[in-house]
């Protein structure tokens, strides 16, 4: 059964589709299924990806408000393991026609369910807010990436999502629990970044991601190609501390990749 991460922080502009772009390609690219389902009006992964952000293709908002059922909005990217469901603008309007509507905040899950069995990650990228969209990610999540930056009030930007968290948790997703947490556009020379990172290792132990992501152009330039960074320049600081990423979260979940067993058996 695919395991669903969600890549969630209320707070615009901290790296969240940057880390969905390529955590998705990191783990696609170790031979595991994945599908990257873009929850953000914004659709920047889904651009990020070279899919237009094209409002009359199925998208996230036809699974979530209309009858579309998740396999039909399923696209294909230059990754063969690597599936997407592209967003569209008319995103933004889900927050408010899905508000009259039963289960509301379960859509997203439910539609997940039909095609978990397939894949061995499901990665949602997240709107900047903790809104209706937000909220059925939390509900479809087995576990959370929270993008941050080493910023003086990190800690206080995300006290409202562990609210948040422990809200969903003792009501709608009694198991959701946080994957990590991901220190972004990182600068480990300055005595600030080091002073704030551990304020953030006391407060959230070994949930505190080891690997760190550097600030790094390539990162930034790599969507307006459409690719992910892997692709666009494998040999960059950016490609590494993603791949890197990729493999911490497998190691704290026991998970061999494809492509590891193949190098293992080439050894
Ligand atoms: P969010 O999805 O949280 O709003 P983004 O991933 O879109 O954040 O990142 C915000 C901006 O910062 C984008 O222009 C992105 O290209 C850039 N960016 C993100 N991470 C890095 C990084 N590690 N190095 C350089 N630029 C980055
Ligand atoms: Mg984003």
């Amino acid at each position: 059964m695919g395991k669903v991460l969600a890549v969630v922080n209320q707070k615009g502009g901290v790296g969240k589709t940057t880390t969905a772009i390529n955590l998705s390609a990191a783990l696609a690219l170790e031979g595991l299924k994945t599908l990257l389902i873009d929850c953000d009006p914004q659709a920047n992964s889904t651009g990020g990806y070279g899919i237009p952000r094209d409002e009359q293709q199925l998208s996230t908002y036809d699974i979530l408000v209309g009858e579309a059922g998740i396999a039909d909005a399923i696209q294909p990217t230059e990754i063969e393991t690597l599936k997407l469901v592209p967003s569209s603008k008319n995103l933004i309007g889900a927050n408010v026609e899905l508000i009259e509507q039963e289960g509301r905040a379960h859509k997203l899950r439910n539609a997940i369910e039909k095609i978990r069995a397939e894949y061995d990650f499901i990665i949602l990228d997240c709107p900047p807010a903790l809104d209706l969209l937000t909220l059925n990610a939390l509900v479809a999540a087995d576990r959370l990436v929270v993008p941050m930056q080493a910023e003086y009030f990190a800690l206080e930007g995300v006290s409202e999502l562990m609210q948040t968290l422990e809200r969903v948790k003792s009501g709608l997703n009694a198991d959701l629990d946080i994957e990590g947490v991901l220190l972004t556009m990182y600068d480990d020379r300055t005595n600030l970044a080091q002073q704030v990172t551990e304020n953030l290792r006391e407060y959230f132990k070994d949930k505190l991601l080891k690997t760190t992501i550097p600030r790094n152009i390539r990162l930034a330039e790599a969507p307006s190609y459409g690719k992910p960074v892997m692709l666009y320049d494998p040999k960059s600081r950016g490609a590494e501390a993603y791949r890197d990423l990729g493999d911490e979260i497998l190691a704290r979940n026991n998970i061999e990749s494809p492509k590891a067993k193949e190098r293992k058996s080439a050894a």
